[in-house]
């Protein structure tokens, strides 16, 4: 199927694409990799009347050290996320879940921004914004705010983003020293979307596990943030009786709902395996590289 008819701007600032907006009003969208709202217009599931592709923006793909954040620009490409050093180095939960999104071809054109601003509740960058309490920096020709992911996120493909506002960045917080990162989820196919994925990141000092942030995609209609099932366990050491125990109550907390491919008793099941394998693997990079 083709897509309904549309007009189509090109801005190559900024400050053109938010007046381009404004004026557009809610028949006006902004595309940037197509990946998404491609897909979603051919089948007539989005009819803009009016696209602003942001391709020419090349100020918003920058990837920038700002202390201990890392802010990388909305349309950062998947792959450009996936294989940066800086990236890998700084965040490298965010470069791990950017390499299982898709296929090649999809991380190629895909962005940051689109992927968060698309807000599918499988999604890779939506599960790891939440997961370690990333910030958008919303613009429009009026304002800028900057928005925690846990606000941004209010329900499947629904966020807090206004009308004329585009995401400019996302800042994530850097690794820090005895931290190790693990991103593992499941899916039938290769390629599809996951049917469960867990994102996590584990602290050790002394021995003990210091800080855990933990995240879950696909038990819920937005990442699940699970700080407070990991907060008992904190303290603790990080054995493999440890991940078990975590993995066992991350089970009893997640109430996943019945669909038409899906059981919830197979989502629980599958959000338990992913946990104890995400945390085996973290606390085993620090066991094995201290
Ligand atoms: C076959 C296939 C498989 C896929 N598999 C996966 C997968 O496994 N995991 C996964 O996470 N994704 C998957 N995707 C989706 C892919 O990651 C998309 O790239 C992503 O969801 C949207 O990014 P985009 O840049 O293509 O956005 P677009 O399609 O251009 O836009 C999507 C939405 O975001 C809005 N938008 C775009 N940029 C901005 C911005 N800067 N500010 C505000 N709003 C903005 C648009 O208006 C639109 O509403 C798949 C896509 C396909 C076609």
């Amino acid at each position: 199927m083709k897509p309904a008819a549309f007009g189509y701007l090109r801005p190559t600032s900024i400050e053109e694409a938010l007046t381009q907006l404004a004026a557009g009003g809610a028949a006006a969208k902004l595309i940037a990799g197509g990946q998404s709202l491609g897909p979603m217009m051919n089948m007539r599931l989005a009819t803009p009347s009016q696209l602003i592709d942001l391709n020419d923006l090349t100020e918003l793909a920058c990837i920038r050290d700002a202390g201990e954040w890392l802010e990388i620009g909305a349309l950062a490409r998947h792959h450009q996320i996936a294989s940066s050093a800086v990236v890998q180095r700084d965040c490298p939960l965010l470069a791990q879940a950017a390499q299982t999104i898709g296929h090649y071809a999809i991380r190629q054109r895909g962005t940051l921004g689109g992927s968060l601003a698309h807000a599918d509740p499988a999604a890779q960058l939506p599960l790891v914004a939440v997961t370690l309490g990333a910030r958008l920096n919303l613009v429009s020709a009026s304002s800028r705010r900057s928005v925690p992911a846990h606000e941004f996120f209010l329900a499947a493909m629904t966020t807090a983003l206004e009308g004329d506002e585009l995401i400019a960045s996302i800042e994530f917080p850097k690794a820090v020293a005895g931290e190790a990162a693990s991103f593992k989820m499941f899916n039938r196919r290769h390629g599809d979307y996951a049917i469960v994925a867990a994102a996590t990141t584990v602290q050790v000092e002394d021995g003990k596990v210091k800080r855990v942030r933990l995240g879950l995609g696909g038990v819920a209609p937005m990442p699940r943030c699970l700080d407070e099932v990991i907060a008992p366990f904190l303290g603790g050491t990080p054995d493999e009786q440890w991940v078990a125990r975590v993995a066992a109550a991350v089970r009893q907390a997640v109430a996943p709902d019945d669909d038409t491919r899906i059981s919830a008793l197979y989502r629980r099941e599958l959000a338990q395996t992913l946990v104890a394998r995400a945390l085996a693997r973290a606390t085993g990079q620090l066991q094995d590289h201290p």
